[in-house]
């Protein structure tokens, strides 16, 4: 949805980032692997700075750099330049490369390009398949999960029951699952897991990448596993990795609401529970007991509140279906990227409540006009929406990806009973710090 007037017809602070981001994001996920960004040096600065700002982590992504005349004749031989660079300076084992608009203008074919310098590259090459012009940072993401699944050479040697892939989630949010997943499995795959790359330890010593990521083997026998969950049961086919493996491999394929909340949590864990023959362990049942028990300790602040959720559409039914069990209504679902069937998406995550509007590619200047006559108690989502909550005068609850404006980004919980408990906490020790700004009394009980 754009709103679209003579005075006003373009895209005015887009409320989504590019697909090359997405794919930067993933294949930090992945084990001694880089990435290189065909096209201009700035799209890799540019996304290493986002990044950056957010992760608080040393960040390279390589660029094939082009230049004017790179962006007339094409730039095959600076991407051959580029992967040649990136094997001598970072000695990968995988590198990824993902068009950017200029390459994608010009038409250069990355996939032949990237076939024709396999034999020169020490590092097993995978083109992403996905235009750059095409959906935002979440297409990029589950593209290029599916690119090296897909492209990645395969083992005969089944390792992994589950294969897991998670939507664009934070790294404290991705040790969670992997705890939650260790508790059925001794050997599961999470893709892409940067849990300990975009949220690390100190390094005495400088490391070209940094350690950790999906183990390649894994992801060489993702097609023998028994079956795969993912988290986005409205992703289209070409960009999902266990729709691929289901079609090509017959690998089972669980496509599940997310994780976030009592009602995901549930599911994902009831699935665990089934698929493995274990029991759930005692500590999921006594934290979902803790976390029912905070819903109606906080239910008097929570009830009847109205809130505008904006981000990528995972995320915006992640949070829709978390408030509506707290009794918030989500007045406005917003994903700041065109998303297939999204009204569908959030009215499956919602059991209790009808939001006003609910719509797909929508920019903030959208969102303002959205807002406008409409009474919201807070605004939750990424930091980019911080400068309308300011105009507004609406409290911000940041969580998400990204947020440049705190700390703590990596280390905010969304998903399982800790990460709904944790929601509940921010958002009404916010809603709580708004009444107490307004009181003309300093109450110190609420
Ligand atoms: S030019 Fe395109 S690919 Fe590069 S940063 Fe901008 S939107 Fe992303």
């Amino acid at each position: 949805m754009r709103i679209n007037t003579p005075d006003y017809v373009s895209t005015t602070n887009p409320c989504k980032v590019c697909g090359p981001l997405g794919v930067s994001m993933a294949i930090k996920g992945i084990e001694n692997a880089m990435s290189i960004m065909h096209g201009s040096q700035g799209c890799a600065t540019y996304i290493r700075r986002y990044m950056i700002s957010h992760f608080k982590e040393p960040l390279d992504i390589a660029s094939s750099s082009f230049n004017e005349s790179t962006a007339i004749f094409g730039g095959k031989s600076n991407l051959e330049a580029a992967i040649g660079n990136v094997n001598i300076k970072y000695k990968p084992e995988l590198i990824a490369v993902a068009p950017t608009c200029l390459s994608d203008t010009i038409g250069d074919d990355v996939k032949s390009y990237c076939r024709e310098c396999a034999k020169e590259s020490s590092a097993e090459l995978i083109p992403i398949k996905m235009p750059s012009y095409t959906g935002a940072h979440l297409d990029g993401f589950y593209a290029a999960v599916k690119s090296v699944v897909e492209g990645k050479s395969k083992t005969d040697e089944g390792i992994q029951k589950v294969n897991l892939f998670p939507s664009m989630i934070s790294p404290a949010d991705l040790r969670y699952l992997r705890t939650m997943v260790n508790a059925f499995y001794s050997d599961s795959m999470i893709l892409p897991d940067y849990s300990s790359t975009l949220d690390g330890e100190i390094w005495g010593e400088y490391l070209p990448i940094a350690p950790g990521g999906t183990p390649l083997k894994k992801i060489s026998a993702a097609h023998l596993a028994e079956y795969s969950i993912s988290f986005s049961p409205f992703l289209r086919n070409e960009i999902s990795a266990g729709a691929y493996l289901e079609q090509s491999h017959q690998v089972r394929h669980y496509s599940l609401m997310p994780p976030v909340g009592v009602r995901g949590t549930d599911e994902f864990l009831d699935l665990l529970g089934e698929k493995s023959g274990k029991d759930i362990p005692e500590f999921y049942n006594r934290e979902r007991a803790r976390l029912i028990d905070a819903y109606a300790d906080c239910h008097k602040y929570t009830f009847g509140k109205k809130a505008v959720v904006y981000g990528d559409a995972d995320f915006v039914a992640a949070i829709c279906s978390f408030l509506d069990e707290v009794g918030i209504n989500p007045l406005i679902c917003a994903s700041g990227s065109p998303f297939n069937n999204f009204k569908e998406y959030i009215s499956n995550c919602l059991e209790n409540i009808e939001p006003e509007i609910i719509e797909d590619d929508v920019d903030f200047k959208s969102l303002e006009k959205l807002m406008e006559d409409r009474e919201i108690d807070f605004m939750i989502g990424n930091s980019k929406g911080y400068p309308l909550a300011r105009k507004k005068n609406i409290p911000l609850v940041r969580c998400g990806f990204p947020v440049h404006d705190r700390v703590g980004g990596p280390r905010f919980l969304h998903v399982g009973y800790g990460g709904a408990l944790n929601l509940l906490d921010n958002i009404v020790n916010t809603l709580l710090t708004r009444k107490q700004d307004e009181s003309t009394i300093g109450y110190s009980y609420l």
